[in-house]
């Protein structure tokens, strides 16, 4: 009787420890569960990001949170700063990725890249002086890192880092298939949303001059017409042409017409506020919109650009100095009929101003005329 009582008390102390391990395991694999949930929900949201802007900023906001790290860069490799340039023109704010770090190379990512060897996830210690080029601004209590190569088709683009308080969080001895598995997701989403936003670029700018082109101010003078009928502001916009231009190439040659195309472009975009539009409109001939500007303040910047190319000489490629001047038509939105198509009115504001500037070659060129 005793010996069953006491074989019974047993087995109900085992019975309750199995069913303490099996609790524990319970909130383990749901811990797991939701672990794997919630970085299938940041695979999603990232393949999903339309624009460089959205898949740098879900990396940011998101993975510091979905897998608890104390600090999340990304490195990126870019060579001749085409990255950054394009990514600048269309509207991305580097200021608020200060994460975000780009390299001219792939040496100064930190990976062994030795005969062609294919670079690894590296867990290790956080060291502050020779991981900076990862780590530039390290939260205090760093303690552990995971640098993860972003690779596309073997081609190294850019390092995920990824650190932690934690000592324990990345050691050497951990497998990198989890990390590697993020890193070839990011890779894909980086290099799509890249190669993206460099088309759109592409199709939106002059390659010549790096200015917008012609399709693209057609479109963008639609919709500034209509928020400027909406929002009732005002609306200019300038009709450029470069005098005698045919003359620069008859003498210089062709090339160096192009560097002088070049060097007219980036002095008008000097005289511009950020709001305003420059776009070449072909040849040699460019066209301004002016965002909040009536006809007095866009010919006073008309004059500025006037000023800016006519009193500085242009270097040719053989050190000869050439002047060159511009002859500049102003016109102002005056149509605020909502009634009227807006393609209308578009091609009617450029023909005004396109107007302005014959009068300005017939006056003798050099000169800016605003149309009454
Ligand atoms: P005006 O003062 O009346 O404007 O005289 P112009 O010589 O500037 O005018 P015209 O329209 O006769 O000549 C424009 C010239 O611009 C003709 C062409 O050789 C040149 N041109 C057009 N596109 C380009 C280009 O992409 N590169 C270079 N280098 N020249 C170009
Ligand atoms: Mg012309
Ligand atoms: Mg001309």
């Amino acid at each position: 009787m005793h010996e069953r009582g006491a074989s019974v008390r047993e087995l109900i102390a085992e019975n309750e420890a199995l069913r303490r391990q099996l609790a524990s395991l319970m909130d383990q694999a749901e811990g797991n569960h939701a672990i794997m949930m919630r970085h299938q929900a940041f695979d999603l949201e990232i393949v999903g990001a339309g624009t460089f802007q959205e898949l740098v900023g879900t990396i940011f906001r998101l993975l510091p949170v979905v897998s608890d790290l104390d600090a999340v860069t990304l490195s990126l490799v870019d060579t001749d700063a085409d990255i950054y340039t394009v990514m600048h023109k269309l509207g991305v704010d580097f200021e608020a990725f200060p994460n975000l770090l780009f390299h001219d190379n792939v040496d100064g990512l930190g990976y062994d890249l030795t005969a062609g060897r294919t670079p690894k996830p590296r867990l290790i210690p956080f060291d502050a002086a020779t991981q900076r080029h990862a780590f530039p601004h390290p939260p205090a209590g760093l303690a552990s890192v995971a640098m993860v190569p972003l690779l596309r088709n073997k081609r190294l683009i850019g390092s995920l880092n990824l650190g932690s308080r934690d000592p324990g969080r990345f050691t050497p001895l951990l497998g990198t298939d989890f990390v590697e598995h993020m890193g070839s997701i990011i890779a894909i989403c980086l290099e799509n949303v890249i190669s993206n936003e460099m088309l759109k670029y592409i199709g939106l700018t002059d390659a010549l001059t790096g200015v917008y082109n012609r399709r693209y101010m057609d479109r963008r003078l639609v919709e500034e017409i209509s928020r400027a009928r909406r929002q009732a502001y005002r609306l200019s916009c300038m009709y450029i042409d470069i005098d005698y231009f045919k003359q620069v190439n008859d003498t210089y040659g062709h090339l160096a017409g192009d560097d002088v195309l070049r060097e007219v472009a980036a002095r008008i975009k000097a005289e511009l506020r950020m709001t305003d539009a420059l776009g070449r409109f072909g040849g040699e001939e460019f066209v301004v919109l002016l965002i909040d500007a009536d006809l007095g303040s866009a010919s006073m910047v008309a004059q500025r650009i006037r000023a800016s190319v006519a009193e500085k000489p242009f270097v040719m490629p053989e050190g000869q100095m050439l002047d060159v001047s511009v002859s500049i038509g102003v016109a102002t939105l005056d149509d605020f009929e909502r009634d009227h198509a807006i393609e209308g009115v578009a091609q009617q504001l450029v023909a005004q101003a396109d107007q302005a500037l014959y009068q300005a070659k017939e006056g003798g060129r050099n000169r800016v005329v605003a149309s009454t």
